[in-house]
């Protein structure tokens, strides 16, 4: 697909999602934040939930935390434009509250297409919620982060703190700073990997293999 209709695709899905009534969430945000980056990406980060900043504009990660995510991407040689930045949510809960399992369920697929469209070598899920949905049982963000996990089907996930964690405990901004600066090297290693090189695991296997990349 070329780059123009991915961009076409991507916004069609945006359009469905500013009319999407499927959950509660529908009746208290001010926008839709479907997200916002390249349609040809190489790395699409999945954030928890739009805050308040992020439903008055639209935009993923436009305020503090986003502020800080900007710093880490542009740390590895990015921009906010090289990459596709989203939420596993596409509306704000009302006062932030955790995200429900089944506003979660509803959204989930609008993301899924994203992420057929983008096609992205790497998807990078930052906290507890965007870990829990996409890489389920495998554990706590605080062992699982900064260690690149390949699906069954052949996706590469790295799971990483929250920016907005930094935030509060300042202890993880270095930890953050450097799970960073990870990705650069499993893009690489993504990219010299040859299809029979790769030998796609079953579930268990992939947790058993957590940490060591492919
Ligand atoms: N936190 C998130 O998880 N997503 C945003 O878009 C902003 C803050």
């Amino acid at each position: 697909m070329s780059h123009e209709n991915k961009q076409d695709e991507l916004n069609s899905i945006a359009d469905t999602i500013s009319a999407c009534t499927k959950c509660e969430l529908h009746k208290t945000r001010t926008n839709t934040v479907p997200g916002h980056g390249n349609s040809n990406a190489k790395v699409l980060f999945i954030g928890e939930a739009p805050g308040g900043e992020e439903d008055k504009q639209g935009i993923p990660f436009c305020g503090r935390a986003g502020k800080f995510l900007d710093e880490m991407i542009e740390s590895i040689g990015f921009t906010r434009e090289d990459v596709f930045i989203c939420n596993t949510l596409k509306c704000r809960p009302p006062g932030n509250r955790d995200p429900e399992d089944k506003e979660k369920e509803v959204c989930k697929p609008y993301l899924q297409k994203q992420v057929e469209v983008i096609r992205p070598k790497l998807i990078v899920t930052l906290g507890r919620h965007s870990t829990a949905t996409y890489l389920p049982g495998a554990g706590g963000i605080s062992k699982l982060h900064g260690k690149p996990v390949r699906r069954p089907n052949g996706q590469v996930y790295l799971p990483l703190y929250h920016p907005a964690a930094a935030l509060h405990n300042g202890g993880l901004r270095q930890t953050l700073l450097s799970d960073f600066g990870k990705i650069p090297v499993i893009l690489s290693k993504i990219a010299k990997d040859t299809s029979n090189k790769i030998q796609e695991t079953n579930e268990e296997e992939t947790k058993a293999k957590q940490g060591k990349l492919i």
